[in-house]
């Protein structure tokens, strides 16, 4: 049974948002926002222009981030929402660390399906000071998450993205055998076909009030390729797959995760993971709004592993320093 929770206590975007601040920080935004029909100050979520230029607000706002631009037509993330997923992996982290969420660029995660936006690094990083590697098989998404990083002085030499060149692959062909990494995390493609990413938009289209103006509309109001947006076999064949392959590198990650946007995948996603022999599994529930959403994480390491692993990187870090 699941329980439904707020916004994480960390993430810094509860509440409305605060357009007056927002519009300080970047007058671009003032352009966006109107009242809504309620009499709020608001955009329009299905103007990706718009949604944009509050990504960038957000992101500038509350974490510094100087630059952060998105080729047309890729995936313009919802910030709040991939906040939460990075807040609730921060606590996984801290259980087996005496309660104290470790920090700093001595923590590696791994980011599969960075996008073009390299929204888990940027948010990752300044939350928590954590190193990221961001994979993606789309070489513009690569080039473009890679601009933004060197664009933005702190996370120069704290982030960096490869090219999966083997996109049937997830682990394979990327991590190298000595690599280790603390988490890896993911937002997997969620539809299975095109169709299904096309009858979605139509739906969500439907629900801000855009039925029949059929001619303008874009794929989805937060926009996204094909290859963002969809795997042959949905999220379900592609965590599998991850699971399956989580096994080669077992030693190598402390805690696997990936979100599971679709409840009903949960059970696949448990088998998968199940007969990858993790000894760990966890579920971990996040609302955003009225959409349900969650994240599922796995180790095959145990209890003092776990412990030994944590004194290990910081036994490291200290030297290093
Ligand atoms: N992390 C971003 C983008 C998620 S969309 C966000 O949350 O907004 C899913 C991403 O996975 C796309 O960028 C897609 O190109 C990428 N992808 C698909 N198959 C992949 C694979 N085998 N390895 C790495 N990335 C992959």
């Amino acid at each position: 049974m699941s329980i439904l929770s707020l916004f994480h206590p960390r993430n810094r975007h509860q509440g409305r948002y605060d357009f007056i601040e927002l519009i300080e920080g970047m007058p671009e935004l003032g352009a966006f926002v109107r009242a809504n029909p309620h009499g709020d100050q608001s955009i329009d979520f299905a103007n990706r222009d718009a949604v944009q230029a509050l990504n960038a607000a957000l992101l500038k706002t509350w974490y510094g981030v100087v630059h952060w631009d998105i080729p047309e037509g890729y995936l313009c993330p919802p910030i709040p929402g991939r906040a939460d997923y990075v807040h609730h992996l921060a606590d996984l982290l801290a259980e087996r660390n005496a309660g104290v969420i470790p920090r700093g660029p001595a923590v590696r995660v791994l980011d599969i399906g960075t996008g073009a936006s390299a929204i888990y690094p940027v948010i990752g990083h300044y939350e928590y000071g954590w190193h990221f590697t961001g994979s993606d098989i789309d070489p513009v998404a690569v080039r473009s998450a890679q601009a933004i990083i060197q664009a933005n002085r702190g996370l120069r030499g704290v982030a960096e993205v490869r090219q999966q060149k083997l996109p049937a692959h997830i682990f394979n062909g990327l991590v190298g055998v000595n690599e280790r990494f603390d988490l890896t995390l993911c937002n997997p493609p969620f539809y299975s076909s095109s169709e299904e990413a096309a009858n979605s938009s139509e739906r969500k289209w439907r629900g801000l009030g855009r039925a029949g103006a059929r001619h303008k509309r874009p794929l989805l109001n937060f926009g996204g390729r094909d290859t963002e947006l969809w795997y042959e076999g949905g999220e379900a064949l592609f965590i599998s797959r991850m699971a399956k392959e989580s096994m080669t590198v077992q030693k190598q990650v402390l805690w696997f995760s990936t979100l599971v946007s679709k409840e009903s995948n949960l059970p696949e996603v448990y088998r998968s993971i199940k007969n990858a022999g993790a000894l760990d599994v966890r579920t971990v529930d996040m609302a955003q709004g009225q959409k349900k959403s969650r994240f599922v994480a796995w180790t095959f390491l145990n209890r003092a592993d776990q412990e030994a692993w944590h004194s290990r990187r910081d036994a490291n870090a200290a030297r290093n320093c």
